[in-house]
């Protein structure tokens, strides 16, 4: 059995819908189908999920429910519906649910919020299911409150109770094809509650497990995962398969393919992930996979994020004072901000943090402070720095790698602020300035991918 998800710009439009069904029915395995609401159709779109925040919004400041908003989600649905020549009593039932839900009373506002923001997702597997049974298939939208999908009461941010698995697991003895909603399950008290945005992966991970799935279906408009993103370099290479350490490096560092959180789930239950193109479903796609055998030239991608800041603080033998790192970082914590990593050597120590994290006042206090209680030689504070991430499983087991990378960074002439490989040995980090950012990675990209190596 396959959990196959399709993404939003995979069910946009009617003649989208259509490709779906297609791709649904080329395989009995795909039993358990996950939708998300529909998506853009051309980039300057919006996405329903979009409009249905903001026609909660602007029922919450201006209490009317009838806005350009709500009749351009409903147009839409029209749309959809009536290109698929679907019976019009489908689309009456799509705006009852919509104005339903934006009728409810406003007790607390995440709860209720987060009840219009999934009307989007139900629509689209009230649709989709009624197509599959105009093809005559045995299709059936499912409700995630009967089918078990018990979340915590994070409203906006949920995450799986481990309960839901052996609820959701019931699936597999249900008949015909599921077309089940993404983005939302239900606490234990029965409120409808969301996953943080991009949450249809992590409904359909989580299914991927309970179902005991071959295999999770990943359907969106790319052909593959590139090794790099194309705003650096024209044309870059398809990833055919990586690990899923690779892919949550990656992701982590800006790489935009999947919700980071959606791997876990199936992570754990070790099922590999195939990331398919809705609009090409020949293309082999990009494979993510639990293990892979590394070669020395096992170089996954190569990913970037920024900005981001350094606070570099100096002290003459740091390293053998006992504590230093702790009251250093607790600094940082009581200004609520969360560091992303840090570097140290025998008399100095950097903290990287996210640039939007570090307020003009935050900064002087948090100086302030490090100048005062930990009695340092020196501290500085350095802005507008990228992280590039090389990722690879053959960095665990050969040598040079770092070399090579090094080797680019200095034939672009780009000055490395700070290096820091990964614990988990599958990556490697380099601190540069932002502006030498375009001209860093398509060195190592050439380096990597282009030269014979
Ligand atoms: N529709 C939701 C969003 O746009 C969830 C999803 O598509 O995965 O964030």
């Amino acid at each position: 059995m396959k959990v196959s998800k399709f993404g939003g710009t995979s069910l946009a439009s009617a003649a989208q819908m259509k490709k779906v069904v297609q791709i649904v029915l080329a395989d009995p395995e795909r039993k358990v189908v996950v939708v998300s609401a529909p998506g853009k159709r051309f980039a300057s779109d919006q996405k329903v999920t979009d409009l249905l925040i903001t026609c909660a919004e602007e029922k919450l400041q201006t209490g009317k429910i009838e806005t350009d908003s709500l009749l351009a989600i409903l147009q839409r649905y029209e749309e959809i519906t009536t290109g698929l020549a679907l019976p019009p009593t489908l689309l009456d039932e799509l705006e009852s649910r919509l104005r339903h839900r934006l009728a409810q009373p406003i007790v607390e506002k995440a709860p209720w919020i987060d009840g219009v923001k999934a009307t989007g997702e139900e629509a689209s597997s009230l649709i989709l299911a009624a197509l599959l049974r105009k093809q005559g298939q045995d299709a059936t939208a499912i409700d995630p409150k009967e089918a078990g999908m018990l979340l915590t009461s994070e409203y906006g941010q949920a995450r799986v109770l481990p309960e839901a698995y052996e609820r959701l697991s019931s699936l597999r003895e249900r008949e015909g094809i599921l077309v089940f909603p993404g983005f939302y399950g239900f606490t234990s008290e029965g409120n409808l509650v969301t996953f943080p945005r991009g949450g249809s992966d992590i409904t359909g991970s989580i299914l991927a497990k309970a179902v005991g799935a071959q295999l999770y279906e990943n359907f969106t408009d790319v052909d593959a995962v590139y090794s790099v993103s194309p705003a650096y370099v024209a044309n870059p290479k398809p990833i055919s398969v990586l690990t899923y350490q690779e892919m949550r490096e990656l992701s982590y560092a800006g790489f935009s393919v999947f919700n980071d959180e959606a791997l876990q789930p199936a992570f754990q239950a070790k099922i590999p992930v195939c990331i398919k193109n809705t609009n090409n479903p020949s293309a082999p796609g990009t494979m993510v996979v639990f293990e892979r055998e590394a070669k020395p030239s096992t170089i996954a991608g190569i990913a970037c994020d920024h900005p981001f800041c350094s606070i570099l603080v100096s002290k003459y033998l740091l390293h053998r004072e006992i504590g230093f790192g702790r009251r250093l970082l607790e600094i940082i914590e009581d200004e609520g901000i969360s560091y992303e990593h840090s570097p140290s050597g025998i008399d100095q120590i950097s903290v990287i943090l996210r640039q939007d994290s570090l307020s003009a006042e935050k900064e002087v206090r948090i100086r302030q402070r490090i100048e005062e209680e930990l009695q340092v030689d020196h501290i500085e504070v350095v802005h507008d720095l990228s992280m590039i991430m090389v990722v690879g499983e053959g960095m665990r087991s050969y040598p040079g790698i770092a070399a090579k990378a090094t080797n680019a960074l200095a034939q672009a002439e780009v000055n490395i602020v700070m290096i820091n490989q990964g614990s988990s040995e599958v990556s490697m980090m380099f601190g540069i300035k932002q502006s030498d950012e375009h001209r860093a990675i398509s060195s190592l990209y050439q380096a990597f991918f282009e030269e014979n190596n």
